[in-house]
């Protein structure tokens, strides 16, 4: 962030806007709600300005303008089409310290007008730092959307309870869970339907009856790494959190949606190690519960798919605390579809089969004999280094050294890896191609459908042609 966002008290402090034209006029218009005195300073200027001129709204100085012009101004904007001119009054302010804003003219700006949701007293400005201020405008509108009117009564409400709840709720944890359920209640329920008296007794009741007891987990699939797989449940359960336990597979892009205020903690586990003891996980899941914090415990992909999520609920029930669970899109079936491979297509599989391994202990107790005969695709959710057993397990009990295969390491992220093979020579390609973890490894002939329907990220890497140097400069 370059441009730090700051709100700044207007009311009867002077703003000297440089240029009577349509912009100006249209700055004006922005400033004008925060009360303060406008001076234009322009030779000519609109007829609508002339008017509210007349009208006393703020004064004009019908001449060119002059370095003096920025004494004492709060803020000054330069919006005349004369270049030279809007250089002279951005030196001038510049000079004294005062904020600077030249119209469509980054480098001579020191301060930035953002678009404004104005409901006040909740104000919400957006920017993108000059670089788009179209885009901009689009945020602002689906803001004004999300955040309609009724959030501006809310706001001047809460003002007026503020000192209220704070003397109920000494304790600033419990304050903030009852600012939870208050915001999710009935109050701006009353509020939006513009029954303010409805509103007013629906908070005196939830006073009295104070903040609900006891917290409670959600166990939560963060799916593969595209937030946008999220479930909208999760992301409520993300909103809603205190606290968010998390996997090392969960993407920063998917942590990012959580509360702001949300203690994140990381229990992140690689294959072959485990960083955080599960029973660890599991007492500080009772633990964060049981001090009445909403837990979010969030697991990359599906929370019941390889994910121990059961493991964890049984703890919860032995401990007596409420929970839900938020399925999630499992690493098999987002891989499947960012990677153009249907899993069951009709004329090349009759199901699929979610297989695990992750490493020796894993892999003992399969049963290979099924898995290699049957028509089913495969869909194993890999240590890396477990390809080569796979292999030889799968051949040595007559599976076709022609099956396709393909890896798909970092599914559904900006780094996705498509690379395509057969069952013999498996774990060569993985090696020659450094497949990393995360990665899916399809076994079935569906594999080979991603030649032709591959549509996210880097175009598949093909066994043919992993030797050559491309393959590694397309990755
Ligand atoms: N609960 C998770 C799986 C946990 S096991 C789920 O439902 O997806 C971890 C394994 O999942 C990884 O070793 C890898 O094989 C697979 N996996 C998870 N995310 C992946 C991704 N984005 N791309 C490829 N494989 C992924």
């Amino acid at each position: 962030m370059r441009w730090f966002p700051l709100f700044l008290d207007l009311q009867q402090r002077k703003v000297v806007v440089v240029g009577g034209g349509l912009i100006a006029e249209r700055k004006i218009d922005l400033f004008q709600s925060a009360g303060p005195q406008i001076v234009i300073i322009a030779p000519r200027i609109t007829a609508s300005l002339q008017e509210r001129v007349s009208a006393k709204e703020f004064q004009w100085f019908e001449r060119e303008f002059e370095g003096a012009d920025v004494e004492g101004a709060a803020v000054v904007v330069a919006a005349t089409d004369r270049g030279e001119v809007n250089r002279a009054v951005a030196e001038a302010a510049t000079a004294r310290g005062i904020p600077v804003n030249v119209v469509d003219d980054l480098e001579l700006s020191t301060g930035i007008l953002p678009a404004i949701v104005d409901r006040s007293p909740l104000v919400i400005a957006v920017s993108t730092e000059g670089s788009a201020p179209a885009f901009a405008r689009y945020v602002r509108a689906r803001i004004e959307i999300a955040i309609d009117e009724s959030f501006g009564d809310l706001a001047q409400f809460l003002r007026q309870v503020r000192g209220r709840i704070k003397t109920r709720f000494a304790d600033l944890v419990e304050r903030r869970r009852f600012y939870g359920q208050l915001l999710e209640g009935a109050v701006p329920d009353a509020l939006r339907r513009r029954r303010p008296m409805e509103a007013a007794d629906a908070f005196e009741q939830a006073l009295v009856a104070g903040v609900a007891a006891g917290g409670r987990v959600d166990l939560v699939g963060a799916g593969p790494g595209d937030p946008g797989l999220l479930t909208l449940n999760a992301l409520r359960a993300l909103q809603g959190a205190d606290v968010v336990l998390h996997d090392r597979l969960v993407s920063a892009e998917v942590l990012a949606l959580a509360r702001r205020e949300a203690e994140l903690i990381p229990v992140g586990k690689a294959a072959g190690y485990h960083s955080v003891p599960q029973e660890e996980i599991n007492a500080l899941l009772v633990r964060h519960a049981r001090a009445g914090r909403r837990v979010v415990r969030l697991k990359g992909g599906d929370p019941f798919v390889f994910g121990r999520g059961g493991e964890e609920l049984e703890a919860l029930v032995a401990a007596g605390v409420a929970y839900t669970v938020v399925p999630g899109v499992t690493a098999a079936v987002a891989c499947g579809a960012y990677a153009g491979i249907p899993l069951t297509h009709r004329d090349h599989a009759r199901g699929v089969r979610f297989v695990t391994a992750h490493c020796r202990t894993a892999l003992d107790g399969v049963d290979w004999r099924s898995l290699a005969r049957d028509g089913d695709t495969l869909a194993v959710y890999m240590g890396v280094g477990s390809v080569a057993r796979v292999e030889q397990e799968l051949l040595a009990h007559g599976k076709a050294g022609s099956t396709p295969v393909a890896f798909i390491e970092n599914g559904t992220r900006v780094e996705q890896r498509v690379i395509l093979g057969t069952l013999a020579g498996a774990a060569a390609l993985a090696q020659r191609t450094s497949v990393q973890s995360p990665a899916l490894l399809v076994i079935g002939a569906v594999a080979a459908l991603a030649r032709d329907l591959a549509w996210f990220g880097a175009p598949p890497i093909d066994q043919d042609t992993a030797n050559a140097p491309q393959a590694r400069l397309r990755a």
